[in-house]
């Protein structure tokens, strides 16, 4: 089987500066689930120049949609920041990746805690009528620097809640819990803090995160992954300690630090 596929670029959307969105055609092979990832990229001077994708879009949608980040001399954002309409995209044909609910033991509810584009695999995954299945209540907490750092927030607040299939699900059980740590906000202060502090599960109207009823699935940059999964572990929860082996919570970096 090829190591990727080439698809077209159907629509981009730039939220700023530094954060873009856009969607491409899927190859009918592809397979994955909600909040696994992809090698995705351009063929630059004639060979692939690949990085690692969470699919913001759902596994049952017939394009693939990806939300991006803009790293001004980033080898590849550098340049796919500039896509447009039509342009060719390379996809991989296998999906990897740690954040699935399968890994995730039953509980009643699940936080989906994402900085930045690691917000991107939480798209997928609240578009999937699974888990809302599997959970009473999702909370998803998305951390940013300055208010329109916020992408996707009409999507969730107004259009999953109208969807005709699992509308009233999300109506019923999502609580989004957008905060910004640089300039005023409703809610404010870093995703640890308000995890330490208890003040996100009240905010929510929950009892403090526990083992008992309580799951999470972690996406962000190294330093805010290594402090999540430390504080979710002194409220103690267990990470599942391999593909396949469920624990109280899941975790996949959202870049690497170079
Ligand atoms: C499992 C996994 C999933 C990922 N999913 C996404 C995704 O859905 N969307 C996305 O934009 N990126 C994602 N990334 C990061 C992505 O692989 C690239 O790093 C990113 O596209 C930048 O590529 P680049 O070649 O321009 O710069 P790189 O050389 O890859 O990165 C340069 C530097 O920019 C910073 N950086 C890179 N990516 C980010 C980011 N997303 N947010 C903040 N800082 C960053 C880091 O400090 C890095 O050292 C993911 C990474 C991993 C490991």
């Amino acid at each position: 089987m090829a190591a990727y596929t080439t698809e077209r670029v159907v629509s981009v959307h730039h939220w700023n500066d530094t954060l873009f969105t856009f969607r491409t055609t899927r190859d009918k092979a592809l397979r994955f689930q909600s909040g696994q990832f992809v090698m995705m990229g351009l063929l630059v001077d004639g060979k692939p120049l690949l990085r690692a994708y969470s699919f913001a879009s759902a596994h049952y949608e017939e394009e693939l949609e990806f939300f991006s980040i803009k790293v001004p001399d980033g080898p590849l954002t550098s340049r796919l920041q500039h896509l447009e309409v039509g342009d060719e995209v390379l996809v991989g044909t296998k999906a990897h990746g740690t954040l699935v609910l399968h890994d995730l033991l039953p509980a009643r509810h699940v936080y989906l805690f994402g900085t930045g584009t690691g917000l991107a695999p939480f798209l997928s995954l609240i578009k999937d009528p699974e888990l809302y299945e599997r959970f009473e209540k999702v909370i998803l907490v998305h951390g940013v620097r300055l208010k329109n750092d916020l992408a996707y927030q009409q999507m969730i607040e107004e259009e999953l809640p109208g969807n005709e299939f699992f509308g009233e699900d999300v109506k019923a059980k999502l609580v989004y819990y957008p905060t910004v740590t640089r300039e005023p906000f409703r809610n404010s202060g870093r995703l640890t803090d308000l995890i330490v502090s208890g003040k996100l599960a009240a905010d929510v109207g929950l009892d403090q995160i526990n083992p008992q009823s309580d799951r999470a699935m972690i996406c962000g940059g190294p330093s805010m992954l290594k402090e999540t999964c430390a504080h979710l572990e002194s409220l103690g929860l267990t990470a599942a300690p391999r593909l396949g082996e469920p624990g109280h919570f899941v975790f996949e970096r959202a870049f690497v630090e170079r």
